[in-house]
């Protein structure tokens, strides 16, 4: 028999952890909370606050919606439309890969550069590959007199971090977008002060790891380095350092779990390190001239 139609915001919320618990979905709970809330036009604090309120239909149809598609696969933000990122709520399209927490780390440590930089001009930082455009645009709001210049291959990529500097009202003059390739935007500059990078870094050939769900709907370009060399990037930027960074400059590149042992040989006498996520694992490359 088929169920009654759920009645409160707290039914649909209850059907929809089931649902997705049972679809073995990570974080059920948190996914249907953020879902549910989103089909209601809340915020999840808001669901919480609001779980006597009775929906109307085109609601349950909108969270059923929803919680249909994450249980096939597509990530919740996408479908939400957003994901946070150091604070922040930045627009994310299938075009741009999902910002991650481990990302954080990579900020953090360009902040804490730029904040022992002896000079009184303001950071000229590069971010290479911007996607949503989560690193440089966190830069540019959070380092005094920074200069950003975004990065970006995929058009539709660039156009979302466009979005996200006008919805984060980031000043034009602190941040810019270039359409292009990041090596040959570099060549044409003098050098820059930080040089910000997130690069795809997944071996398409052998994606240890890597979860069906962004396999299938994150874009190609923002994961897969070139096939059977995933260390591309990083180590091209590397080898690069002199031309691409001014003195005193440094790098921060984000690093894949087993890249650092590879690495370890590239940087080998350089001023370069790598440094552990929260998780342990070897995350961020960074080095100087
Ligand atoms: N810089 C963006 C991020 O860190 C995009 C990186 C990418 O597409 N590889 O999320």
């Amino acid at each position: 028999m088929e169920k009654a139609p759920p009645r409160t915001a707290g039914d649909v919320l209850a059907r929809s952890r089931d649902f997705l618990s049972a679809k073995a979905i990570d974080g059920s709970r948190l996914e249907a909370e953020l879902l549910v809330a989103h089909s209601l036009g809340l915020d999840r604090l808001g669901l919480f606050m609001a779980l006597d309120r009775p929906v109307v239909p085109e609601e349950i149809d909108r969270a059923r919606e929803l919680v249909v598609r994450r249980s096939k696969g597509e990530p919740t933000a996408y479908l939400l439309g957003y994901r946070e990122f150091y604070g922040r709520k930045f627009t994310v399209t299938p075009d741009v890969l999902i910002p991650r927490p481990e990302t954080e780390l990579l900020v953090d440590l360009a902040r804490a550069y730029c904040a022992a930089r002896e000079s009184e001009a303001g950071a000229r930082i590069v971010d290479f590959g911007a996607g949503s455009g989560c690193i440089g645009l966190t830069l540019a709001l959070e380092v005094e007199d920074a200069r950003v210049l975004a990065i970006e291959k995929s058009p539709a990529a660039a156009e979302v971090a466009r979005a996200n500097a006008t919805k984060l009202e980031v000043p034009k003059e602190r941040y810019g977008v270039q359409v292009g390739d990041g090596f040959q935007v570099l060549s044409t500059k003098e050098g820059v002060d930080l040089l910000v990078c997130n690069p795809p870094y997944i071996d398409r050939l052998k994606p240890t790891g890597l979860a069906e769900d962004v396999k299938q709907h994150e874009p190609a370009l923002a994961l897969f380095g070139p096939d059977g060399d995933p260390d591309w990037f990083a180590r091209t930027l590397f080898q690069g350092r002199t031309r691409y960074l001014l003195p005193g400059g440094r790098a921060f590149v984000e690093l894949g779990f087993d890249q650092a042992e590879r690495l370890a040989q590239v940087i080998d006498g350089a001023d370069a390190q790598i440094h552990k996520d929260l998780a342990g694992i070897p995350r961020v490359l960074e080095f100087g001239r």
